[in-house]
């Protein structure tokens, strides 16, 4: 094991060893093991403050993203009971989740009328345009309500082809089933869903 010597800018992986307590005091992004060394707990880059003699390190991974109320979320429909769907959210305000976050949408949330069960609206594996209503406790509820909002992809039942729509109804191109669906007005247009380790360039803003 090479123990480089460190200095305050180097970037550092969870697990590389700092120093030891005698040269610094373990600040934030660090640990001290019981041999009185310290080590990096996240991936970031050093930081040392010598009048202090603290090191810390210093995150260099995307924060995590947290959804907030009026997010805009991209999600998929993990299960559906007859009055609430539980949705992986995949991607807020438009960057990928590193980890999928979980979602409740609840039937008085995904149309504005009366609809008897949410399995006429919705059903696994739908992806799905959705507005964070609230978060509490960990916990994401999401709205559908609105034009903008619901699925965006769909797969037929019978086939798993996806479906295209024809009217107001989703039409099966391989065996011409038909489904509804709460649909949102840009139903077929998926954002492109790549994992977080792929987005290294930023992108142009609009
Ligand atoms: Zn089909």
């Amino acid at each position: 094991m090479t123990n480089r010597r460190i200095k305050d800018g180097d970037h550092v992986l969870p697990g590389e060893r700092l120093g030891v307590i005698e040269e610094f005091i373990p600040g934030a992004g660090t640990f001290q093991d019981q041999d009185d060394a310290i080590y990096a707990n996240i991936t970031g880059n050093v930081r040392i403050n010598m009048k202090e003699r603290k090191i810390s390190v210093e995150s260099t991974t995307r924060t995590p993203l947290y959804p907030q109320r009026n997010d805009i979320v991209l999600g998929e429909i993990q299960s559906v009971s007859k009055k609430s769907a539980a949705i992986n959210i995949f991607r807020v305000r438009d960057v990928p989740c590193e980890v999928p976050f979980s979602g409740f949408l609840y039937i008085k949330e995904s149309v504005g009328g009366y609809v008897e069960q949410m399995q006429d609206l919705f059903t696994p594996g739908d992806v799905i345009l959705a507005r964070v209503q609230q978060q509490s406790e960990g916990l994401t509820h999401l709205s559908t309500v609105g034009s903008r909002f619901g699925v965006l992809r769909a797969s037929c039942s019978k086939c798993g082809e996806f479906l295209k729509l024809k009217g107001t109804r989703l039409e099966c191109p391989q065996c011409g089933n038909t489904e509804n669906r709460k649909l949102a007005n840009s139903y077929g247009q998926v954002p492109e869903t790549g994992n977080a380790n792929e987005t290294s360039s930023p992108q142009a803003s609009q």
